[in-house]
């Protein structure tokens, strides 16, 4: 039975490599019919928060990558931690290191200095006689030899024993390390898979050590490429938003963040969207690749809005009514007929690429009035075409039925009567009913907007101009 576990450090929101990580396991996962598990890395008290956690939570919950087991919390299994770390100082794999954290630090900025790797130099490791000191425990390192980590994209990836320093699994006031705690858990939650992000990689051998003194088998490994930024840098707040949850303060579907996430660093051919149904069906990760991904916004905003061509127009509608309210073109309790709302979003989805620019869009349907860019405004709405304006909203008031056809008409007699344009007539009544220069047919919008309104916002602009 395939188990895999996401493990956050709540020191700051989900971000897109977390949740690529998280959607690699969970679908690992669920294409194996296993179980996926949440547990919450929170010994580091001084940078871990509820409200990260909460903040976490929300963001996988939004991205619909439900867990089978958990969050289990890694502060609540102190004690667990503690007993196995005294186990190993009695079976003599362990020591008591009594260096002070400023010793410490000295002796490390000594080597840096040298320009030496600073690693720590085993003093304690000898002693004997045990001290009425504060004491850290550290975990004995072999002096040499090398690590092989079989990792399931990488490959075999040695490591020089020399170079892994005995580590500290307790802290003197009692608290357990990452590396010791992830071993730890990961053998109790009998986790089968460990797939996590490259940066990872130089613990895993570290972690092997203390798998094989504790005597447990070791789970597989993957490490899966890095994320980086168009200059090739490690992805970070300057490439942009990186956290899950601005992507949905944004206007983005979860649908197509995790389309998107999954294709950096997975691939299935040449196929860019996927539903989900197929992602569970095709992923495996002999298809994650070695080389790193690049994050590209471009192409996240592309498949955002293919997602929203996707949607059906409902649903579009209860996605986007909290951005309505929000910009404050919809009341909380106001009720849209929902057919209306539907021929609406219909006119709209194909050239929105956000919930945010298709709410934008929907106020010139909402709104009594709306504001019209400064441009437009100076280029269409002038003494040339306030006659114009005149004349097609009198004939559009007396409209009975006002309906695309019977308003195209109205546009066409008066185009052939005066001998006009098309666009001498209908760009101001576009720029006057949507407030720019770029909208669906103008026919189509008067007619979802409704004439009333339509009348209303034509006859204002007249009266002022
Ligand atoms: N807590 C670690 C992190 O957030 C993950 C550890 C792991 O997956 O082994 O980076």
């Amino acid at each position: 039975m395939v188990r895999v576990r996401f493990a956050p450090s709540p020191t700051g929101h989900l971000h897109i490599g977390g949740a690529r990580t998280a959607l690699f396991n969970w679908l690992f996962a669920r294409h194996n019919n296993g179980n996926f598990i949440l547990r919450i890395e929170d010994t580091d008290r001084s940078r871990s928060t509820e409200e990260y956690i909460e903040s976490i939570i929300e963001a996988l919950k939004w991205l619909g990558l439900d867990w089978d087991e958990g969050p289990f919390r890694q502060t609540d299994r102190m004690e667990i931690y503690q007993k196995i770390a005294y186990k190993l100082l009695e079976e003599g794999k362990a020591y008591r290191c009594y260096c002070s954290p400023q010793e410490l630090e000295e002796r490390r900025q000594r080597a840096l200095k040298e320009g030496k790797t600073p690693r720590y130099d085993r003093r304690c490791r000898s002693l004997t006689e045990v001290l009425d000191k504060p004491f850290a425990i550290r975990f004995k390192m072999p002096f040499e030899g090398e690590t092989y980590v079989d990792d399931l994209v990488k490959g075999r990836v040695i490591f020089k024993n020399s170079e892994i320093e005995d580590l500290v699994i307790l802290r003197s006031d009692g608290t357990p390390t990452y590396n010791f705690c992830v071993v730890v858990d990961d053998f109790d939650m009998k986790i089968t898979h460990v797939i996590r992000g490259e940066d990872h990689l130089n613990n895993t051998p570290k972690q092997i050590h203390i798998y094989h003194a504790l005597g447990m088998e070791l789970p597989a490994f993957a490490h899966i490429p890095m994320i980086l930024g168009a200059d090739k840098s490690r992805l970070s707040k300057r490439h942009g938003a990186t956290a899950v949850l601005s992507y949905r303060d944004e206007g983005y579907l979860p649908e197509a963040l995790v389309n998107y996430l999954v294709r950096l660093g997975w691939s299935y051919g040449d196929q860019e969207i996927f539903t989900r149904e197929e992602l569970i069906k095709y992923f495996s990760l002999e298809n994650v690749g070695k080389a790193n991904a690049v994050f590209n916004p471009e192409k996240l905003l592309w498949l955002n809005s293919e997602y929203i061509k996707l949607t059906d127009e409902a649903m579009l509608f209860e996605k986007v009514k909290p951005f309505l309210i929000k910009e404050g073109y919809l009341k909380e309790n106001e009720s849209v007929d929902i057919s209306w709302a539907c021929k609406a979003i219909k006119s709209l989805k194909e050239r929105c690429r956000t919930l945010q620019e298709l709410a934008h869009a929907m106020r010139y349907y909402l709104l009594d009035y709306v504001d019209i860019d400064l441009k437009a405004k100076a280029k269409y709405i002038n003494s040339d075409s306030i006659p114009i304006l005149k004349e097609v909203t009198e004939k559009l008031a007396s409209l009975d039925e006002f309906t695309q056809p019977n308003i195209e008409k109205i546009f066409m007699d008066m185009v052939n009567k005066k001998n006009l344009k098309l666009g001498q007539v209908a760009q101001p009544v576009r720029v006057v009913i949507t407030g720019s220069t770029v909208s669906p047919g103008i026919y189509e919008v008067l007619e979802i907007l409704g004439k009333e309104k339509a009348i209303k916002r034509l006859r204002r602009v007249i009266d002022v101009s």
